[in-house]
């Protein structure tokens, strides 16, 4: 059975707004009404993995809004835990991939963050499992846990964007910012995607060709603007030292 690729996306409403960081807190002050889907062209797990302080995380407050809707505040500390578990996830699936390419170098320093990180893992392992059981297990295992929230429903096509092949779809449906997030990431390990490190910001994403090397559009203009501006001062180097030669 193939049920992955077959499971759409039903949006989700949400609230943004400004926000402010005060003691340890992130607090919506205004909130609007918005309507986010994993199907978005703009990645929310991308955004939210470039959460690292209290200014990023404002900012991806009044972008995106608060990560779940039990309060209309949360702790910084919450979300930089939530960044570090994507990130291992993250390493973690970068180095499977490298494992099963036949590169087992990076696999054993991953696992051993991820046994720093949650102890219990080491408890869960079998004897005689090789590190790429573990992760795998492990892997499904943060996942798994993050996504358990998420309801399956059936729905009818007429609710999905347009060109839906079939009447009636599997459809997972998020409850929490944070269940989009999680989501975006289990679609992205589930259609095979390459994980790779932007060449610019050092942040990880997904692509589906080989060749990809920037994250997003902006870290490629950036990247375009700052060998152009290379460029040109090489050059006024050279003119500069042809006219002290002449
Ligand atoms: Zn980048």
């Amino acid at each position: 059975m193939r049920l992955a690729s077959e499971v759409a996306t039903v949006e989700l409403g949400w609230a943004r707004g400004s926000a402010c960081f005060e003691d340890g807190w992130i607090s919506l002050e205004q909130s609007e009404f918005y309507t986010v889907s994993v199907l978005d062209t703009e990645s929310v797990l991308l955004a939210f993995l470039r959460v690292g302080d209290a200014d990023t995380a404002v900012a991806f407050a009044e972008r995106f809004g608060l990560l779940q809707n039990r309060a209309d505040r949360e702790l910084l500390s919450n979300w930089l835990l939530e960044v570090m578990t994507l990130n291992l996830t993250i390493a973690l699936y970068a180095a499977l991939e490298d494992a099963r390419a036949g590169d087992v170098s990076t696999l054993p320093a991953v696992l051993a963050m991820h046994r720093k990180l949650s102890p219990r893992i080491a408890d869960l392992e079998q004897p005689g499992e090789t590190d790429v059981q573990s992760a795998d297990l492990l892997m499904t295992g943060w996942l798994n846990t993050r996504l358990r929230d998420i309801a399956l429903l059936v729905i009818p096509n007429d609710v999905l964007p347009p060109g839906a092949p079939m009447p009636f779809v599997f459809g997972a449906v998020p409850n929490t910012l944070l269940d989009v997030i999680w989501l975006e990431l289990a679609r992205s390990i589930t259609a095979h995607d390459r994980m790779r490190y932007c060449a610019l910001c050092g942040k990880p994403f997904f692509t589906k060709g080989t060749r990809a090397r920037f994250c997003s559009a902006s870290c490629a203009n950036r990247d375009r603007q700052r060998r152009f501006v290379a460029r040109k001062k090489a050059q006024r180097v050279t003119t500069t030292s042809d006219v002290d030669a002449g």
